[in-house]
Formats: C-alpha cells, sequence, structure tokens
C-alpha cells in the first residue's frame, strides 16, 4: 500500500483567493489532510518574465497554457500593475486551512523575488522577508510556523542557516526520493528535508502521452517510493486542473493509499545525512535543488 503526502503551494493572488478554497473543500470531501504552503506577500508574478531568457522557459510556458493557467492580470502584477500583497487580502483562508486540519507553512513572502534572486540574498536579508510572513502568520494562526517550503526549489547556504536559526521541524526545499537530514557543499544542517518525489503537473503537462486524462495515472505509477511526495499548484490544480486533481485523490484512494502530511513524515522516517545539490529537472527552466541519489534506489 502506498503512501503519500500532499503539498500545496500557493504563488499568486489567485491561487489564493479561487484555488485554495476549492482546494480546501475537495479535502475536505476527500478526508485528507495536506501541508500547505503559502505565499504571504507580493504577488510579483509579472516579474518572473525575468526568466525569460532561461532555457525552457518559453516551451513551459506554452505547454502548461500560462496565460490561461495563471490569467493575464497575475502575468502584470508587479510590472503593469501593482503588485497586490496575498494573505491581508483576505487572511480568512489562511485560517480556514488550518481549522481543516491541515498543516500550514510559510512559501515565501515576495515569491518571485525569492526564486529569481536568492543568490543575492544574504541571510540577514532572508530572515527579515520571513519575519513579515511569520508576523501576519502568527496575527492568524496564534502560534509561530514551524515549517517551511522554498519557492521554485530555490536552495542556498543562506537559507539552510536561517532555517536553522528559526528551528524549524522540517523544511520542503528540494526534489529527491527520501526524507533526510541535508548537507551542502560539504556543510551539514539541521533541519530535516522532505523532498517533493513526483514531478509537479506543469512539469509533465503536454508532453507526449501526457494529458488530463492519462495525468492520474502517470502519478501512481510514479508513487514507488517509501515516502511520497506530490506538489500541486492551488493556482493549477486547484482551478482549472481540479477535476484532473480530483480524479487522482479518487483512484490513489480506491488503491488504498495512504495519506501523511510531510510533518508526519519528518517524525516518522528514518533520517540519513544526505547530500544536496543544484541539478536540473526535464519540464523545469534552470537548475533547482535535488537530492543526490545514493545507493541502489
Ligand atoms: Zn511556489
Amino acid at each position: 500500500m502506498a503512501r503519500l503526502a500532499i503539498k500545496v503551494d500557493v504563488d499568486t493572488l489567485r491561487g489564493y483567493l479561487e484555488g485554495v478554497p476549492r482546494m480546501l473543500a475537495l479535502f475536505k470531501r476527500q478526508g485528507i489532510r495536506a501541508s500547505i504552503f503559502f505565499s504571504f506577500g507580493p504577488d510579483n508574478s509579472g516579474k518572473a518574465i525575468r526568466r525569460i531568457f532561461r532555457p525552457g522557459f518559453i516551451s513551459k510556458m506554452m505547454r502548461t497554457k500560462a496565460p490561461s493557467t495563471y490569467g493575464l492580470k497575475t502575468l502584470m502584477y508587479g510590472t503593469l500593475l501593482p503588485a497586490p500583497l496575498i494573505v491581508p487580502t483576505d487572511p480568512a483562508i489562511v485560517r480556514r486551512a488550518l481549522e481543516g486540519g491541515h498543516e500550514v507553512g510559510i512559501h515565501a513572502w515576495d515569491h518571485v523575488y525569492v526564486q529569481d534572486c536568492l543568490e543575492r540574498i544574504s541571510k540577514e536579508e532572508y530572515l527579515s522577508l520571513y519575519r513579515k510572513a511569520e508576523a501576519l502568520y502568527k496575527d492568524i494562526c496564534g502560534r509561530a510556523p514551524t515549517e517551511i517550503a522554498a519557492p521554485g526549489w530555490q536552495l542556498s547556504h543562506a537559507v539552510l542557516e536561517a532555517e536553522q536559526e528559526l528551528g524549524l521541524a522540517y523544511a520542503s526545499d528540494v526534489r529527491g526520493y527520501s526524507p533526510f537530514m541535508p548537507v551542502f557543499e560539504g556543510m551539514e544542517y539541521g533541519v530535516p528535508q522532505i523532498p517533493t518525489t513526483l514531478p509537479t503537473m506543469d512539469e509533465i503537462y503536454g508532453l507526449p502521452g501526457i494529458n488530463d486524462v492519462t495525468i492520474p495515472k502517470a502519478w501512481l505509477d510514479g508513487m514507488d517510493k517509501e515516502w511520497n511526495v506530490l506538489t500541486v499548484h492551488a493556482e493549477m490544480e486547484g482551478i482549472s486542473k481540479l477535476t484532473v486533481f480530483e480524479n487522482f485523490l479518487n483512484m490513489a484512494k480506491a488503491l488504498g493509499t495512504e495519506f501523511h502530511t510531510l510533518g508526519e513524515y519528518a517524525r516518522e522516517a528514518s533520517l540519513p545525512r544526505g547530500e544536496i545539490v543544484m541539478g536540473t529537472l526535464t519540464g523545469r527552466a534552470g537548475t533547482l535543488a535535488i537530492q543526490r541519489q545514493t545507493d541502489a534506489r
């Protein structure tokens, strides 16, 4: 019987306002608890246009029909339109996620900025951005957050050091195959990493043979690890691909899949040391943090 944790990333105002409520209703119908990571501050999605010169960016935008998935307005936030603040627009949505029994964590204060400019962000700057999200989180949830997930799986020593300083219960910053204690460029860190093991919808959608009908099976076939993690996006699986996501959950449940949260993984899995490297993944532009494959897994 397979084990699966659903990780939800909330990147945009539209995903937050429209996608998250629908996903919460879906999880309630299915009796599933997820781990949901919110972008709290400005939606600067329009600035992601900076990625246009990265290999793979344009093909991904076309493959995933980005303008209809994200909405034209979203693609102008932070450039032609001012960047709206995501969680302050309707803090009750975060509260409802918490009340629904889900794990609620921080994805970012400013997703696009951290994802695109991480190499020049110091630990101090990273922490000052984090504190803004944390303050909102505390107002809404009545306690400090204990979990985090890096935007776009971008990672640096500054981030790993900050996470350790914050004493977080776990972080989900990398792609990989099994929970581990991170080593990055020879430095050991103390916050467990719970990697995303499955490809995201935007990485595989539109590849040969991969469509709305076949995606659920592709994910089920990929659930061959002991600690499977699927990352979904509020702006995609929560809006235009909600039915595809629901079909997948129905099929997974019919096959007896056990659903867990990332926090449960962090508590239950053995956590050997594992190395993080920056590498590339099919369907994703640029480099991202990947757990190095060790033994014959
Ligand atoms: Zn994200």
